[in-house]
C-alpha cells in the first residue's frame, strides 16, 4: 500500500523534505557534528519492558524525511515557512529583540510542523493522531496537548534532536490510555538550532497537564500562550547541562509517584 500524506492523507506522491529548509542553511554554518537521536520506552507497571536509541551522525540541515506529498510541501508548509523566516533569521543572527503575540504564534505552529514530520521519521512510534495532523493541515491548529518551550543556550552545538516516546497511563486499575491507533500518547522532542533550543512535550493522556507540573528553568512557553511579548535572548542562557536535564524531564515525570503504567502496552 502506498505510504499517505501524513497531514492531508493523500496518496500523492511523497517528496523529501528536509527537516531544516534550504533557505536556513546559509544562517546555519556546518560546525560541529550534530546528532540526531532517537529513543522511546515502554513500561509494564514500573518496570521498563522494552527501550531503543538510536543515533545518527549528521547535521538536521541534511536530514531528510519522506511523508509529506509534493503539494503539501510545496503549499502551505513552504507557505509557513515563509512567514516564520524573519524570527528564525533574527534568532540565528543572534540579535536582540521582542517576540510579540502573533510571532510565539507563527514560531509555535512552525516548531510543531518539524515536531510532527520528525516524529514520523519513527513510523511506529508517533504520537500526534491522524485527526489532530488534519486540522494542523487545515487550520495550523496545534494540537491542545502539546506544550511548547523556547530558550537560548550557550553550548558549541548548533544542530541537536532528540525525541524520546513513551506510553503511559495515569490509574493503576485501568482504562488503558486512551490510544487509537497510536502504540504511543506521550513525546518529547528537544532540538538545537542554531543558538535556539526548543523543547516540546506533548501527553495524551487526560490529567497528565505539563504547564500544571513542570517548572522548567531558562526555558519560556510560548504554547499555550504565556506572556504577550518575550524578551529575546531571554536573560538566563542554557548550559549543556540544562539542556540535557530538560530533554530527560520525560523521565522525571515517569517516574512520579501518580504517574503509573499498566497492562499489556504495545
Ligand atoms: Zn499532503
Amino acid at each position: 500500500m502506498a505510504r499517505l500524506c501524513i497531514f492531508c492523507g493523500n496518496e500523492g506522491q511523497l517528496s523529501k523534505e528536509h527537516i531544516w529548509p534550504e533557505w536556513m542553511h546559509e544562517y546555519l554554518p556546518l560546525i560541529g557534528d550534530g546528532k540526531y537521536k532517537t529513543g522511546s520506552e515502554t513500561f509494564k507497571w514500573r518496570d521498563l519492558v522494552n527501550t531503543k536509541s538510536n543515533t545518527r551522525p549528521g547535521h538536521l540541515t541534511t536530514k531528510k524525511v519522506r511523508v509529506v506529498c509534493k503539494r503539501c510541501n510545496n503549499g502551505w508548509m513552504s507557505a509557513l515557512e515563509s512567514e516564520v523566516k524573519h524570527v528564525i533569521v533574527r534568532i540565528l543572527q543572534r540579535q536582540a529583540f521582542r517576540i510579540v503575540a502573533p510571532d510565539q504564534k507563527i514560531l509555535s505552529q512552525w516548531i510543531t510542523l518539524k515536531t510532527i514530520v520528525g516524529e514520523h521519521a519513527e513510523p511506529d512510534l508517533y504520537v500526534t493522531p491522524k485527526e489532530d495532523r488534519r486540522q494542523f493541515y487545515e487550520s495550523r491548529i496545534v494540537p491542545d496537548f502539546f506544550a511548547i518551550y523556547i530558550g537560548s543556550h550557550s553550548s558549541k552545538s548548533d544542530s541537536a534532536w532528540l525525541r524520546i516516546s513513551s506510553t503511559l497511563a495515569l490509574s493503576v486499575s485501568g482504562p488503558l490510555p486512551p490510544l487509537v491507533e497510536e502504540k504511543r500518547n506521550t513525546q518529547s522532542v528537544s532540538f538545537i538550532c542554531g543558538p535556539l533550543f526548543v523543547f516540546v512535550l506533548a501527553i495524551r493522556e487526560a490529567g497528565i497537564n505539563p504547564p500544571e507540573f513542570m517548572s522548567l528553568k531558562k526555558v519560556v512557553r510560548i504554547f499555550p500562550s504565556h506572556s504577550a511579548e518575550i524578551d529575546w535572548p531571554p536573560e538566563n542562557i542554557l548550559t549543556e547541562r540544562d539542556m540535557g536535564q530538560i530533554a530527560y524531564a520525560l523521565d522525571e515525570l515517569t517516574s512520579m509517584d501518580n504517574v503509573k503504567y499498566l497492562g499489556d502496552l504495545p
